[in-house]
């Protein structure tokens, strides 16, 4: 913990990943640790860990990189957050992210601004983008990261780690400060796959406080994750493999990984997913419409920023929102409201719904005959910030590899898998639902 801190402080003005410390009662943690020991049937006892700033910590701010929670102290810890502390991990700080996770560069935080490790004046992609510069600067071994259509994948991507979105309802999201509650998944962030494994067991498992957890049995990630892939059938989906995509340089190295599987044995399947091309527009307006009535709660009134030069009980509602949110969440809420309105909902909001449903059928459907899916994470590798922030759709586009996965709830995992342009390239190891075990096996043969 304290060699986790001195990192931080020798590095993070530069990268700037974290919203906040708790360095006090952390240090208190740690030493209390030493003296109990460390508990040897428990490999991340006492271990450092980052949590992403929309995952509440009791007694610590949690923002989620609002103006409109900028004094939030919670009263009490998200599930996650309970579990790491069941295991004897140490939460050390809160880390940066796009406003209400809405963003793939986190250049939409209200408070700062958060560079990529491998090269500063590029993103560290987003939303959960903190909790990917933290463990890529060598500021925690582990973070905790958010996931609702890519982000933990692609931040991964970028910055050369494991991200994994578990399958939808595996982690509870009780006490994660809910974007779309449908899509939002919370996954971990580490460097190598099998540390990722230990992590998922720790946060996964059965939660009454969350209405979607699931309630199967409690799954052990890294039981055979050493056997290899001999045998095993790879997707390969080709809408996911753009060949004229602006940097082929992603595509190359994914395809020689895929070569890699094949000389170990793997069979590389094409399949296709005719309806993932729906999935950005399909996405955008479910995850705004669920984000617009969540953010309702913000009013000024029960919890929150709220405006001081107000003269109704109307102007406190208007101004709190209108000052305390960010213009890219008003993006979204205007977006929301828009295709939930009585005279747009089953043009928008309703077609959206079934382009999902056949987006999850194209899953169903090929996972009949495959044992994973392997497509690249990105169509790029990081980007420069500022190259897309006054281009929101440019910036939604940067999703259309990751959300097709968020809108079928299976799980997927990003692992480095080369360079292009000298930046890190993502691969993304998609699974049938609940089966993480062989994503991770899949994952595991290649590191
Ligand atoms: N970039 C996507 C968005 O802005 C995904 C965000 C996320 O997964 N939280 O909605």
């Amino acid at each position: 913990v304290e060699a986790s801190y001195k990192r931080i402080e020798e590095t993070d003005e530069s990268v700037g990943a974290f919203l906040g410390l708790n360095k006090e009662d952390a240090l208190k943690a740690a030493r209390e640790t030493d003296e109990k020991g460390i508990d040897p049937d428990n490999i991340l006892s006492g271990l450092p860990i980052g949590i992403k700033d929309n995952i509440l910590t009791k007694d610590v701010v949690t923002t989620a990189a609002s103006k409109m929670l900028e004094d939030f102290v919670p009263v009490y810890d998200a599930t996650v957050v309970e579990k790491l502390k069941a295991v004897g991990m140490i939460t050390i700080g809160k880390l940066n992210m796009d406003e209400f996770a809405m963003g793939g560069s986190t250049e939409n935080s209200a408070y700062k601004l958060t560079r990529n490790p491998w090269d500063l004046n590029k993103v560290p992609g987003g939303s959960s983008g903190g909790s990917a510069a933290a463990v890529a600067a060598g500021q925690v071994p582990v973070s905790l990261g958010s996931d609702t259509g890519g982000s933990v994948r692609e931040p991964a991507a970028f910055t050369g780690l494991v991200g994994v979105k578990p399958t939808y309802g595996r982690v509870s999201r009780y006490g994660l400060i809910a974007f779309g509650s449908s899509l939002d998944q919370i996954g971990p962030f580490t460097r190598t796959v099998k540390d990722n494994a230990l992590v998922l067991n720790a946060i996964s498992g059965y939660d009454s406080k969350d209405s979607t957890s699931y309630h199967g049995e409690t799954t052990d990630f890294t039981e055979g994750i050493d056997k290899g892939v001999k045998g095993l059938r790879i997707g390969v989906p080709k809408e996911y493999y753009n060949e004229d995509a602006k940097e082929d340089g992603v595509i190359k190295a994914v395809r020689e990984a895929l070569d890699l599987y094949e000389k170990m044995g793997a069979e590389i399947v094409e399949v296709s997913l005719p309806h993932s091309k729906y999935g950005i527009p399909a996405y955008y307006i479910i995850a705004s419409s669920e984000a617009s009535s969540n953010l309702q709660r913000f009013d000024g009134i029960r919890y929150g920023y709220r405006s001081e030069n107000v003269e109704s009980l109307e102007d406190i509602y208007v101004k709190s929102r209108s000052e305390g949110f960010g213009l890219e969440v008003k993006r979204r809420i205007m977006l929301g409201t828009f295709s939930l309105s009585s005279g747009f909902y089953d043009a928008h909001f309703k077609k959206a719904a079934q382009a999902r449903t056949l987006i999850r059928n194209d899953f169903d459907k090929v996972f009949k005959e495959v044992d994973v899916l392997v497509a690249p994470t990105t169509t790029t590798t990081a980007f420069d910030i500022g190259g897309k922030i006054d281009d929101p759709l440019a910036m939604y586009m940067s999703d259309i590899l990751t959300v097709p996965v968020n809108l079928a709830g299976v799980p997927s995992l990003s692992v480095p898998c080369g360079f292009s342009n000298d930046m890190p390239v993502g691969m993304q190891i998609i699974g049938k639902h609940f089966d993480e075990q062989m994503m991770y096996r899949v994952a595991y043969a290649f590191e």
